[in-house]
């Protein structure tokens, strides 16, 4: 079961906001020439506590950040929303591609669309809002299940690229109803290609499943070659798979190309 709780947080909001730069340049002037050692102290770390809280209050008292609050406020009603319409398939959609219970209970701190930021900040939360989602609403779907999925797995890119296939690939796949997805992030491609072929083993595609992936993905390999692990690598769970192919990578040559589209 994925759980996700949202939540507006305000001090979070404006923390983000200075460590970010994220507000118009006079008012970030002032507080610079007024609260240098605080600003530079959150620009290293966002949620430090070795700072003069009045950096917070002041930004907090003006209009633009009491906009940006009702934004994020408005915001987090539709995304929740929404999630509450479609978690149930999700969960589904995840217990079938994991292959296992998952039992995972995060926070997400939603922030006005116009931040254009994703990004998970350890002990089970992380940070959401993006322009994108209120074009889209699957957008937001996928990202909140791959930025949650971020306090279960390891940090390491293989991870990460395991994650994307997850949601930026299939459940983007899944809730749209397309072969098309979401991109994922240039630095996951080389992990990408190494994987493809078991990923593919992994989700039990036929041939002509793979084939058709391919005119896709431009993921070029011998697909015959690999049918001989195709018993054993349908049969893992999500974390077998990854100790799988952390040990394959270590040992083997791979034999994918890719095609720049
Ligand atoms: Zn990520």
């Amino acid at each position: 079961m994925l759980k996700i709780n949202f939540q507006v947080n305000e001090e979070y909001l404006a923390r983000r906001m200075i460590s970010t730069n994220n507000m118009p340049t006079d008012f970030a002037n002032y507080l610079w020439d007024k609260y240098r050692d605080s600003y530079q102290t959150l620009q290293k770390n966002v949620a430090s506590n070795n700072i003069d809280m009045n950096i917070i209050k002041e930004l907090q008292k003006q209009d633009f950040f009491i906009q940006a609050l009702k934004s994020a406020n408005d915001n987090c009603t539709r995304i929740k929303n929404n999630w509450d319409k479609n978690q149930e398939q999700i969960v589904n959609f995840l217990k079938r591609i994991l292959k296992i219970d998952l039992n995972l209970e995060v926070t997400g701190f939603i922030f006005p669309p116009n931040f254009n930021t994703g990004v998970n900040i350890g002990n089970n939360c992380f940070v959401w809002g993006h322009m994108q989602g209120t074009k889209d609403e699957n957008y937001d779907l996928v990202y909140l299940v791959h930025e949650a999925l971020h306090s279960y797995f390891e940090k390491d890119n293989m991870s990460h690229a395991i994650i994307e296939n997850i949601s930026d690939v299939e459940l983007a796949r899944f809730l749209n109803g397309t072969i098309k997805h979401y991109p994922y992030h240039s630095f996951t491609q080389e992990e990408h290609i190494k994987i493809y072929p078991y990923w593919n083993l992994y989700l039990n595609k036929t041939k002509e499943e793979i084939l058709k992936d391919q005119e896709y993905t431009k993921i070029m390999y011998d697909i015959d070659k690999y049918e001989i692990e195709r018993d054993f690598v349908s049969k893992l769970d999500i974390n077998q798979l990854i100790d799988f192919l952390k040990e394959k990578i270590k040992s083997i040559e791979f034999e994918t190309s890719y095609e720049i589209l």
